[in-house]
C-alpha cells in the first residue's frame, strides 16, 4: 500500500515527492500532505508520512453514529441537530417592518419566552454564559447567595464560586453542604442588607446527594425581598412535556421545567440549549423584562451572543415546540422516546443483515448532567470482543461502549436512517467486506 521509496543512492524522497505520492491516497490539501511529509522526513522515517496524514484526516470534524446509548453525550456534541443554511443573507439584525437595524434576539427571544410562560427571553453562547452575564448584569460589586450544598463543579471546569468571582460579584454561602433552609437565607439578608443583589439557586444536574439533605425550593425562596435566579442546567422547557402523547416519561420526572420554575417564582431561568431542549450549544436567559433589559445593555452581552446559525436552529426548534411536533421534528425527542419493540426489532434486522452479535436489552442513559442516575430501557446489539477502534475507523465512524470485553451497539442513540451503517460496519469487523 505504501510505495514510499529510497532512491538507488539511499538517498530519502523530497518532501515534495513524497507529498506528491500522498496525494495518491489522500484528498487532503496539498499543504497538509506536504507538512506530514515535512515531519515524517524530519524524523527521518518517511514511512511515517502515511500514517500522520491518516490520522490527520481522521481527526477532522466530521459527523458520526452515536451508539453509545449516551443521548446527549459530551463528547458528541450532546444534542443531535440539523441545520440548514441556504447560503444566502439573513434579517438577523434587520428590523423587517420598520427596514431599520434590529435584534437578533427579538423573534427567537419571543418564541422561547412564549414556550416558558416568560416575560421575555435571549440567547447567548452556553449556559455557563448564561449564568455569567446574569450574574455580572444584576450583582456586579454586590453578593450573590448560594446554598453550600449548590457551590458546585458542573462538566469541565464550569464551578460556581469561580463563575460567580469572574462576573465581579460575590459569594455569600448559605446553609450547610447537606441542608440548606429558607430561614439560612434570610438570616444572610438580613446580616448584609442591600448588598446581596440576588440568591442564585443551582440545580444539581450531574450528582446526587442522599440521605440526611434538605435544599429550599423556589416556591419557598420566592418570599424573599431579593430575586431568585435559577440555574436549571438541562432546559426542560415544561416539566409536563406538552409535546409528548404520554405523560412525561418516569426518568424525567425530578427534572425543573423552565416553565414551572417561573411559575414558582424565579426571576429569570438560565439554560443549556443543546441538552433536553435538543439544541444547538447555547444558553437561554428567560424571565423578568426589566432583569432581561438589563442582561442585554451589558457590555458582556455582545462578547456573548450566538451566531446567526445558532438562532436559525433555536428558532426552528421553538417553532416545533410551540407547535407541538417537536416529538417528530426533533432528533432529541425522537431518540428519547422510540419504543423498545422498535428498537428490539432493528436490532434483529441488523444481526440477521450483519450475520453477527446478538439482539440485547440494555440501558440508556440521558448524558450531560441531566437526570443523573435515570435509566431509560433500550434495545440493541452486542458482539463478544472489544470493537471499539474498529467500528470507530468505520468510514462512517460508529461510536460503540465496551464492557467486559464485549461491544455494545445501543440502537436508542442511532437514527433509524443509520441502522446501514451499523450493519457494513459489523460486516466490516466480521471480515464479510
Ligand atoms: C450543563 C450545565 C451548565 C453548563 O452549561 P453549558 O451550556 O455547557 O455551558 C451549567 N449549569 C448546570 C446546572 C448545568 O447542568
Amino acid at each position: 500500500m505504501n510505495a514510499v521509496s529510497v532512491d538507488t543512492a539511499g538517498r530519502p524522497p523530497s518532501v515534495d515527492a513524497l507529498a506528491r505520492e500522498l496525494a495518491n491516497r489522500h484528498t487532503l490539501p496539498h499543504a497538509i500532505l506536504v507538512d506530514c511529509a515535512r515531519r515524517a522526513i524530519a524524523n527521518s522515517n518517511p514511512q511515517e508520512a502515511e500514517r500522520l496524514a491518516t490520522d490527520f484526516a481522521r481527526s477532522l470534524f466530521r459527523d458520526v453514529v452515536n451508539a453509545t446509548g449516551v443521548l446527549l453525550h459530551t463528547n458528541l456534541g450532546r444534542a443531535p441537530i440539523e441545520v440548514h443554511a441556504q447560503g444566502r443573507a439573513s434579517n438577523l439584525e434587520l428590523n423587517m417592518l420598520t427596514g431599520e437595524r434590529g435584534s437578533r434576539q427579538d423573534a427567537v427571544g419571543k418564541l422561547l419566552a412564549l414556550l416558558c410562560g416568560a416575560e421575555s427571553a435571549i440567547v447567548v453562547n452556553n449556559n455557563a454564559a448564561a449564568v455569567l452575564l446574569v450574574v455580572a448584569a444584576l450583582a456586579n460589586g454586590r453578593d450573590v447567595a448560594v446554598s453550600r450544598g449548590e457551590s458546585v463543579e458542573i462538566g469541565g471546569n464550569f464551578r460556581i464560586p469561580e463563575v460567580i468571582e469572574q462576573s465581579g460579584a460575590r459569594l455569600i454561602d448559605v446553609g450547610t453542604t447537606n441542608r440548606t433552609r429558607l430561614r439560612d437565607y434570610q438570616k444572610a439578608i438580613d446580616k448584609r442588607g442591600n448588598d446581596i443583589a440576588l440568591v442564585l439557586k443551582v440545580h444539581p444536574s450531574n450528582y446526587r446527594v442522599e440521605g440526611f439533605v434538605e435544599d429550599t425550593p423556589i416556591r419557598e425562596l420566592a418570599s424573599l425581598s431579593v430575586p431568585v435566579v435559577a440555574d436549571i442546567g438541562s432546559g426542560l422547557i415544561d416539566n409536563t412535556c406538552p409535546w409528548l402523547e404520554g405523560r412525561t416519561p418516569a426518568w424525567l420526572t425530578n427534572e425543573p421545567g423552565a416553565r414551572q420554575t417561573l411559575n414558582d417564582g424565579a426571576a429569570l431561568v438560565m439554560f443549556s440549549g443543546d441538552k433536553l431542549f435538543g439544541g444547538p450549544q447555547c444558553g437561554v436567559i428567560a424571565g423578568r423584562a426589566d432583569l432581561i433589559a438589563s442582561c442585554t445593555q451589558h457590555p458582556l452581552a455582545r462578547a456573548l451572543r450566538p451566531g446567526s446559525l445558532t438562532i436559525l436552529s433555536m428558532q426552528s426548534l421553538a417553532l416545533a415546540y410551540l407547535g407541538r411536533t417537536a416529538s417528530s421534528e426533533i432528533a432529541f425527542w425522537n431518540m428519547a422516546t422510540i419504543s423498545v419493540n422498535d428498537l428490539q426489532s432493528r436490532a434483529q434486522k441488523i444481526v440477521s443483515a450483519a450475520s453477527t452479535g446478538e439482539v440485547i436489552e440494555m440501558d440508556s442513559i440521558p448524558g450531560a448532567g441531566s437526570a443523573p442516575g435515570a435509566r431509560i430501557a433500550s434495545a440493541g446489539v452486542v458482539i463478544s470482543g472489544d470493537y471499539l477502534a474498529q467500528l470507530r475507523n468505520h468510514s462512517t465512524p460508529v461510536i460503540a461502549r465496551v464492557k467486559d470485553s464485549k461491544t455494545f451497539i445501543d440502537l436508542r442513540t442511532v437514527r433509524p436512517a443509520d441502522d446501514a451503517v451499523v450493519i457494513d460496519a459489523l460486516r466490516s469487523i466480521n471480515g464479510l467486506r
